[in-house]
């Protein structure tokens, strides 16, 4: 379905278009947000990976930082961070830009938009990734249910038994989406056994790195450095392999933390500032994640539980919205459309449970 005409983007386009979204950004100006990208895409859709929502058309993005630039003050994330450290006012409608994994397509596709629009955004990467020593599990696991030959394969998988039919792209596409959330809920150490089974199973090799479709691959340091030191994107911490860290024990976890931290600091010659959980959900950290995040320097973690940035959050659980679909979407997010709309809702029934 094209971004566009998703149904929380038509929402989100009447809300714009009500003056809703206008009225909001006025009444809910010190409020601040954070947004979440992760990879983006040139072009139309990509039939060589069957997850496409990671990586936005490009067009899409270069509309959100238009927008962005003429209605709002785009922060960097240091600067809401010492803003909410230190109790000082942030300027109005402030917005954080932000990306996960590490993605080439940062470089080639967003960064250029970014200093189009002078704008600034915090990339979290996953060093292992930009080593080329790491892929990601959930890539593995798209390009095996993408390219296998078979049309069928039963599997057994956290007590259940799932059929995952593959006859056609879109029932890949099922298929993926079945599997991803149960493989999130295994223990950390059972993960990658288990995705080595799967791809022997559906008959694929692992892929290697040269051979990832174009949207999947990684940035290299060089290109992580330029983008640093241009002085429009900082670098921050998405650990060393990418694992669900509620789903390790304390030494990796301890380990994913430290060595993230140590990889960025020896190749971008800065320690990073801020960390983001991968998944980021609730179930996905722990307390004691938080405070291994904390001891090892981070000043602050970012989840991808949505919500706007009040006074009162905690600096190592900031709220991030996810990846707008839309310009429309990203405005209504923004401006906090969504939330006055659920507001008004509530405040509607409360009165009417009165009368
Ligand atoms: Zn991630």
């Amino acid at each position: 379905m094209p971004h566009a005409f998703h149904p929380r983007s038509i929402k989100a386009a009447a809300l714009v278009g009500s003056g809703l979204a206008s009225y909001a950004r006025a009444k809910r100006s010190a409020e601040a947000s954070i947004l979440t990208f992760h990879g983006l895409c040139d072009g139309a859709v990509d039939h060589g990976i069957l997850d496409g929502s990671l990586h936005l058309p490009v067009e899409v993005f270069r509309g959100i930082c238009s927008m962005l630039a003429r209605h709002y003050h785009v922060i960097s994330l240091a600067v809401l961070i010492e803003a909410r450290t230190r109790g000082n006012r942030l300027p109005d409608n402030a917005v954080v830009l932000t990306f996960d994994d590490g993605y080439a397509s940062n470089y080639e596709l967003a960064y250029p938009i970014l200093k189009e629009f002078d704008l600034h955004a915090t990339i979290f990467v996953t060093t292992g990734f930009l080593d080329g020593v790491e892929m990601f599990w959930f890539q593995r696991v798209d390009l095996a249910l993408g390219r296998s030959k078979k049309e069928l394969l039963d599997w057994k998988i956290n007590g259940k038994n799932l059929r995952l039919y593959m006859g056609t792209y879109e029932l890949r596409q099922q298929s993926l989406m079945r599997m991803l959330p149960e493989l999130k809920e295994l223990p950390d150490i059972d993960l990658l056994g288990e995705v080595d089974r799967l791809e022997e199973a559906l008959g694929v090799d692992s892929p290697e790195f040269s051979t990832l479709p174009k949207s999947m691959r990684p940035m290299n340091w060089e290109m992580a450095c330029e983008m640093s030191l241009s002085g429009h994107v900082d670098i921050g911490g998405h650990t060393h392999t990418h694992p669900i860290l509620a789903r390790c024990d304390s030494l990796s976890m301890r380990a994913e933390i430290a060595t993230c931290r140590e990889r960025i600091h020896a190749e971008i010659g800065e320690l990073p500032v801020a960390f983001a959980y991968p998944n980021g959900g609730q179930d996905d950290f722990t307390r004691e994640t938080l405070m291994l995040v904390r001891e090892a320097g981070f000043k602050a973690a970012c989840t991808t539980i949505s919500g706007r940035v009040h006074d009162n959050v905690s600096m190592y659980q900031l709220p991030r919205y996810g990846s707008p679909a839309s310009v429309w979407e990203a405005e209504a997010t923004v401006s906090g459309a969504f939330e006055t709309l659920k507001d008004w809702r509530q405040n509607c029934l409360k009165a009417m449970s009165m009368i």
